[in-house]
């Protein structure tokens, strides 16, 4: 018996146990192994006059045993003579793939631009193997495994046969044609493992579809099916008898080979992408966007994505997992590869594929991320064009987009602090009180009057509240609009926010600021002349006893009463100071487990104008302290029910407004 040209047998061992994760992949790598040879051996052909194989010949088959326990995959590739036997599967980690990979890369390098011609295309070849260490993992599921090989132009096959442990014997064999066979010989079952499975039709369909779907040669297998037998005609009289059915086997390919997202997007009709998409990313609607990208230059690769017509049940759920397909060289490295896309574009499914990446040596992951890196920063540009040109060109299509993927945005921009403010903020819609439907922030900008530096929103749990709240009707009464946000991560965008754009300080190009994003509710929204405002200050002044006595009365609950300088008809209303607003705290107090909730400083600014202040000051000025005290708090309470919040204490707020009744 030869032994293993490593020198230690706890390599083989290590390479055998420990670097894989999923033992299924043994399929992957043996089919990836026989794609090779059939791919040197079409280089072959196209290089030698005396190798002539026609490209649709070349297949892969897989075939099983559950009797016996094997799994076998064959090739009519190139085939290995005794010493290549012995080099290539004796010697652990070493890759004579790899090295007729760095041999053609040199050659192409190396010939003139016309001389090549006679080889065809040389992408046309798309070797797999690069670690020499593949073959090994048929030994996490295989006990023994038995390769019979015969090379192109030889006339002899041999036969190396191994347990996997200690060595491996090397014997004359017959095999018809050049090519090889891997022959598996199936672990016995354990009580937590099934090695069976793997012998079976269904289980090695499954393994083909998921990681070997974009072989570019055929992988064929003989799979079962059933047809009815016609019953011969009844004869005169007689009952028909019932048809039965029959099982027979026929050879089917297995894999779907080419892989869509190579073809350029000229030749690929929206009807193929589409069944792409609702096919392997399990959708019944067809996408709402198809980005397909063919990147050449540092970094190859390619990469198709969607963008779903519909948020997938699971989307806005923890255990939704975010992420592309990655594939190299058609091969399947992981089916959701979370680096590729930022959370915010999180709803994009779809694939990305590329040669150059430096797989770790069980091909499960990347050995560097900065490769990664610079793919994924591509495709967040190409994603944010994508959505831009949908805004622009197709509003409708894109306001239905973001009614189901706009939150995901929205809550990008709060995630980040702000920071993804620059990929999205103009992708934001919100609903516009003035002109009644959904703007973009600069739509809000262009419709502003002119002179404005503030981009003003109103949050709460209904619209239609909203806008007839008296801070956005007294706003929109002075010709500015407001963004109605009824969501809950609204607020909390806008807050992150901060700012939006800039525009030119009194005409001066060279003196920018950006607008302000305010909540009607803030303190001051810089819409009241100097005038009013000090007009406001001093009847706060001369009401200063009154306000006293009111905010003594609302004590805990607001820091103080003024005279407001923003209402027309309403008697009062409940301003916050400081940032955080009585909408926020109510979205906070609906999350779980929410205790922590940030201090609210309310002011109470009461309208000098309205009947009910003249009510107030008599009361006050008679020394009905009890009325004054009722009706602070009932205008308190009626200030929050109008934004839609329900009282600290309802039945007293009931019984005051009963009692008023009588
Ligand atoms: P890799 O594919 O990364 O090179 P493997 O351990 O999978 O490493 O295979 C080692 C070598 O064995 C390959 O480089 C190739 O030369 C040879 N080999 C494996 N399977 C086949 C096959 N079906 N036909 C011809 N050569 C093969
Ligand atoms: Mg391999």
């Amino acid at each position: 018996m030869r032994k293993f040209k490593t020198e230690s047998k706890k390599l083989l061992d290590l390479m055998i146990n420990s670097i894989y994760t999923n033992r299924e992949i043994f399929l992957r790598e043996l089919i990836s192994n026989a794609s090779d040879a059939v791919d040197k051996l079409y280089f072959r052909s196209l290089t030698d006059p005396d190798v002539a194989v026609g490209r649709d010949d070349l297949a892969i088959t897989v075939g099983y045993d559950s009797e016996v326990r094997t799994v076998t995959v064959s090739d009519n590739g190139i085939g290995m003579t005794k010493d290549e036997l012995d080099r290539n599967l004796g010697t652990i980690a070493h890759s004579d793939s790899f090295e007729f990979k760095a041999a053609q890369a040199e050659a192409a390098a190396e010939s003139e631009p016309g001389e090549a011609k006679g080889l065809g295309d040389l992408t046309d070849v798309d070797i797999i193997g690069q670690f020499g260490v593949g073959f090994y993992s048929a030994f996490m599921v295989g006990k023994k495994v038995r390769v019979v090989s015969r090379a192109i132009g030889s006339d002899e096959a041999w036969a190396w046969e191994s347990n996997g442990v200690d060595g491996y014997d090397i014997k004359p064999a017959e095999r018809a044609e050049h090519g090889t066979d891997v022959i598996v010989y199936l672990k016995d079952d354990t009580d937590e493992e099934s090695f069976g499975t793997f012998a079976t039709e269904h289980g090695l369909i499954q393994l083909i579809k998921r990681y070997s779907n974009y072989v570019r040669y055929p992988i064929k297998m003989e799979v079962t099916k059933s047809r009815k037998v016609e019953a011969p005609e009844p004869a005169e009289g007689e009952q028909p008898s019932a048809p039965t059915w029959e099982s027979y086997t026929e050879v089917e390919t297995i894999n779907s080979m080419i892989p869509i997202w190579k073809r350029k997007k000229s030749e690929v009709s929206q009807e193929e992408y589409n069944e792409f998409y609702k096919t392997d990313f399990h959708d019944f609607e067809d996408p709402a966007r198809t980005i397909s990208v063919h990147a050449e230059g540092s970094l190859n690769y390619d990469a198709l994505m969607f963008v779903p017509s519909r948020a997938p049940w699971d989307m806005y759920s923890k255990d939704y997992q975010r992420g592309l397909a990655l594939y190299s060289a058609n091969v399947l490295i992981m089916d959701k590869c979370e680096e590729l896309l930022p959370d915010y574009f999180g709803f994009v499914r779809g694939v990305v594929d590329s040669s150059d990446l430096t797989l770790n040596i069980s091909r499960e992951t990347l050995q560097h991320n900065g490769q990664l890196r610079a793919i994924a920063r591509r495709l967040e540009k190409k994603i944010k064009a994508d959505l831009a040109s949908m805004r622009d060109d197709d509003r409708e299509a894109y306001e239905r987009f973001f009614e189901q993927f706009g939150r995901t945005l929205k809550f990008g921009i709060y995630q980040s602090y702000g920071m993804a403010k620059d990929t999205l903020a103009d992708l934001l819609l919100f609903y516009s009180a003035k002109q009644q439907k959904m703007v973009t922030l600069d739509e809000y900008l262009a419709d502003a009057p002119t002179g404005s530096d503030a981009i003003f929103y109103a949050a709460g749990d209904s619209r239609e509240r909203l806008a007839s709240m008296p801070l956005v009707t007294t706003v929109l009464a002075k010709g500015y609009d407001v963004l109605l946000c009824d969501a809950d991560v609204d607020e909390f965008c806008m807050m992150a926010m901060g700012t939006y754009g800039e525009h030119a300080v009194d005409g001066d190009d060279e003196n920018k600021q950006p607008y302000f994003i305010k909540n009607v509710g803030a303190e001051d929204l810089g819409l009241t002349t100097e005038e009013e405002k000090k007009e406001a200050e001093e009847a706060t002044e001369s009401n200063a006893e009154l306000f006293a006595a009111m905010g003594e009365a609302l004590q805990g609950k607001v820091e103080r009463v003024v005279v407001s300088t923003r209402l027309t008809d309403a008697p009062a209303v409940v301003t916050s100071e400081g940032g955080v607003s009585l909408a926020m705290v109510q979205v906070l107090k609906s999350q779980p487990g929410a205790d922590d909730l940030p201090d609210l400083h309310l002011v109470l600014e009461v309208n000098a104008k309205h009947p009910v202040f003249a009510t107030l000051q008599a009361a006050h000025e008679a020394g009905d302290d009890g009325k004054v005290r009722t009706y602070a708090g009932l205008l308190f309470d009626q200030a929050l029910l109008v934004e839609g919040i329900m009282p600290d204490n309802p039945l007293a707020f009931a019984q005051a407004v009963a009692e008023l009744m009588k």
